[in-house]
């Protein structure tokens, strides 16, 4: 588990601004759902998190290391995406074990981490497969079996589950809950789905526009939303 801190974080594309001075602090263990309406920023501010974007201005802390200058890979972070980015020509097992492979992960130590996951998502009946045999579904528990033997302090999701159809939706999205009540990490997770955010989160952070507009827990932002676009969003009582 690790606390994230962002300081005052600023991301530019070329003259425009799309993340405009955000500050959340992250608690250890903490299920931070971002939410708002597309074109705000939400992805860009996890691609910061995970190094995948440099920052323009301002600072982010994973435990208490300041990563602004620290490459993706020793960030201590994973990272799901929409899109399932497996490899089409390897089997389950091989897209789950692949990075450990690169690191030069003992044998033995990988197997085990593949036993784990498979029984931990269910797709101990899948490691043969190729991703092309493999439901919508299937196919998001295997690139989130891939993140998950990484053993990183900080989960990122991308909205993992809107390729989905509702019904998977909702079966996932206890999953999920059920994944980080069991390991306990810090997860920032993004949607633009309320309901999702409402059952998921213990706080969510609710953006337009590049700036975070309110930052609570789910039961503060529905009762007391700070402003009318919270409101509006949130689906708020008015
Ligand atoms: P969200 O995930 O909330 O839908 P994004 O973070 O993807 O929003 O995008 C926020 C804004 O930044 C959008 O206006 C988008 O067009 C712009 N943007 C994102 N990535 C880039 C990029 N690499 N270059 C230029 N503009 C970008
Ligand atoms: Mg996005």
């Amino acid at each position: 588990m690790a606390k994230v801190e962002l300081r005052d974080v600023w991301k530019k594309f070329g003259n425009v601004e799309v993340i405009k001075g955000v500050s959340i602090d992250l608690d250890d263990g903490e299920f931070v759902v971002l939410v708002g309406p597309s074109g705000c920023g939400k992805s860009t501010l996890l691609n910061l998190i995970a190094g995948l974007e440099t920052l323009t201005s301002g600072e982010i802390r994973i435990g208490d290391t300041l990563v602004n200058d620290v490459p993706p890979k020793d960030r201590n972070i994973a990272m799901v995406f929409q899109s399932y980015a497996l490899y089409p020509t390897k089997t389950v097992q091989e897209n789950i074990t692949f990075g450990m492979q690169t690191r030069g992960v003992d044998r033995a130590v990988q197997d085990k981490a593949l036993a784990d996951v498979s029984q931990l998502l269910h797709i101990e009946q899948l490691l043969d497969r190729k991703p092309g045999q493999l439901s919508g579904g299937q196919r998001q528990r295997v690139a989130m079996g891939r993140a998950l033997v990484r053993n990183p302090d900080v989960f990122l999701f991308d909205e993992p589950l809107s390729n989905l159809d509702a019904k998977l939706r909702i079966e996932m999205r206890t999953e999920v809950k059920k994944l980080h009540l069991r390991l306990g990490k810090t997860i920032v997770y993004v949607t633009h789905d309320q309901i999702e955010a409402m059952t998921l989160a213990s706080r969510i952070a609710v953006m337009d526009n590049g700036h975070v507009r309110q930052f609570g827990t789910p039961e503060e932002i529905y009762e007391n939303p700070v402003d009318l676009f919270v409101a509006g969003f949130m689906g708020s009582p008015s």
